[in-house]
């Protein structure tokens, strides 16, 4: 463990000793004091040593590697035009595109003053780009590792000279059955190198996979969800069921929201309330596994630019985003699992800001707020939605929709279904949404290439989340 004693307010990123260009790089960002995990991990690593973090997103842990991994290379920074002065030297696998696109707009803004390359590489894209960019010379490669092990076998990129390797993620990696992919690359890598694995949860089969590539590791654990269930404010309001559109939009309406996220339990209800919301004059999308990965960017790209103020998503659409400074939550449902209200409130108060998690129920939910309720060991306070008259959003709306969800082919849960799931039976079957395949996709061979870590499972086994993790008591050792 870290011998580390200081709170991060005591901490300041000046006190790490970073290049000026990486301070700068910082002060662009408005940081001062670093997280909890940053003032751990980042002295740790830049000694050299392996690390084993459990932390998750939302802790600032981008940072806590990102930043070491610039320091450590600006040794070798050079602007020559040559690929060959170039080399990957740092490696960051990251289980899902989103996450990985996230992780490399962090790095790419870290080392924006200085003459260090970075670049992305994620399937379903073409590989055109990606491929000209790495031969062109890069130093820090994030990726997934389907792609990068098509990248290595169509020769794109060498790995023999990664100094650095990151493990983003990684009992999501192995949930999604990444393990032979992740043990190829690492087969590729030279032996001397630094190593780093995060994960939110510490499993046998993550203990197993650190052993196997860390060398004598300091672990680090931070529990981000102690500053999170301070940092975020959280409320109830009890509407009929009917009338829950009109009280997310009142709710928007009423606090003049932005960059807001809306959860809905489906696909087809998020859509309904996005749709609704845009009817009510309102920027909203939604963002969820039926959409076009293409619609899917750009209404992230839309929110992240403050185009749109509302994002309407689905968990597993959600789930890996990271859109800094959320200023609040809505659950329209009531998630049917109350770990994912752990995760849903999550995407507020992050990195110590503060935050809002409304939570919008009727009376047939009663069941599940109770179970969030013994999970988070909280009372979550009931309030009171001021000046609320049910009926906003247009009935022709409503019908016009009901109509149109019965052609989809995930047609809404019709409402004898409903009961049974949320009834009051034994029987509570969660109704998940199908795993998504552009969020969730393990390998995904380009086509035509016929590489054997293509057997990868196509289903992705259930993430085995540890609640104990997110709510800030993690096992130890
Ligand atoms: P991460 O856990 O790396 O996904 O980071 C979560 C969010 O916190 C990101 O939006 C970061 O930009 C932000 N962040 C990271 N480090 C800091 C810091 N030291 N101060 C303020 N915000 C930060």
């Amino acid at each position: 463990m870290s011998d580390i004693e200081n709170t991060p307010e005591q901490v300041k990123f000046a006190d790490f000793g970073l290049a000026p260009e990486i301070e700068r790089a910082l002060t662009d960002q408005g940081y001062v004091h670093p997280t909890p995990i940053q003032a751990k991990a980042i002295p740790i690593l830049l000694q050299g040593r392996d690390v084993m973090g459990a932390a998750q997103t939302g802790t600032g842990k981008t940072a806590s590697f990102s930043l070491p991994i610039i320091q450590l290379l600006l040794a070798h920074a050079n602007t020559s035009m040559s690929p060959a002065r170039h080399p990957v030297r740092a490696l960051v696998l990251a289980p899902t595109r989103e996450l990985a696109v996230q992780v490399a707009e962090n790095v790419a803004a870290y080392c924006k003053h200085t003459p260090l390359r970075s670049t992305v590489v994620f399937g379903g894209m073409d590989m055109k780009p990606q491929t000209e960019k790495l031969r062109s010379g890069v130093e820090i490669v994030i990726a997934t590792p389907g792609r990068l092990l098509d990248h290595v076998e169509q020769k794109n990129i060498s790995l023999g000279q990664v100094q650095m390797l990151v493990m983003d993620e990684a009992d999501r990696m192995l949930d999604m059955g990444f393990l032979p992919d992740l043990q190829r690359i690492i087969n590729l890598l030279p032996k001397k190198r630094q190593n780093l694995m995060f994960s939110a949860t510490f499993s046998p089969e993550i203990k197993k996979l650190a052993s196997s590539f860390l060398t004598d590791p300091i672990t680090i654990e931070v529990a981000r969800s102690n500053a999170t269930a301070e940092k975020v404010t959280q409320v109830v309001y009890k509407v009929n069921e009917d009338h829950k559109r009109d009280a997310v939009a009142h709710i928007l309406r009423q606090r003049e929201m932005k960059q807001v996220i809306v959860f809905s339990n489906t696909k087809i209800g998020a859509s309904r309330l996005a749709r609704g919301l845009v009817t009510e004059g309102m920027k909203a999308a939604a963002i969820h596994g039926d959409k076009t990965q293409q619609e899917r960017m750009q209404a992230l790209e839309a929110f992240k630019k403050g185009e749109i103020d509302v994002l309407v998503a689905t968990d597993v659409a959600a789930r890996g985003l990271d859109i800094s400074d959320l200023p609040c939550v809505i659950n329209f449902d009531l998630p049917y699992n109350a770990e994912d209200y752990v995760h849903r409130i999550g995407r507020t108060g992050r990195a110590g800001a503060s935050g809002d998690a409304i939570s919008i129920y009727s009376d047939k939910d009663e069941r599940l707020l109770a179970d969030i309720e013994k999970l988070i060991k909280q009372t979550v306070p009931r309030g009171t939605l001021e000046g609320f008259v049910p009926g906003g959003f247009r009935s022709d709306e409503r019908h016009g929709d009901r109509r149109r969800d019965r052609t989809q082919s995930d047609r809404a849960p019709r409402s004898g279904e409903r009961r049974e799931g949320r009834g009051d039976g034994p029987a509570f079957p969660p109704r998940r949404e199908k795993v998504d395949p552009w969020f969730l996709k393990p390998y995904e061979p380009t086509r035509g290439n016929a590489a054997p870590a293509a057997a990868a499972p196509a289903a992705p086994a259930k993430p085995k989340q540890k609640i104990a993790a997110l709510l800030g008591g993690l096992p130890k050792g």
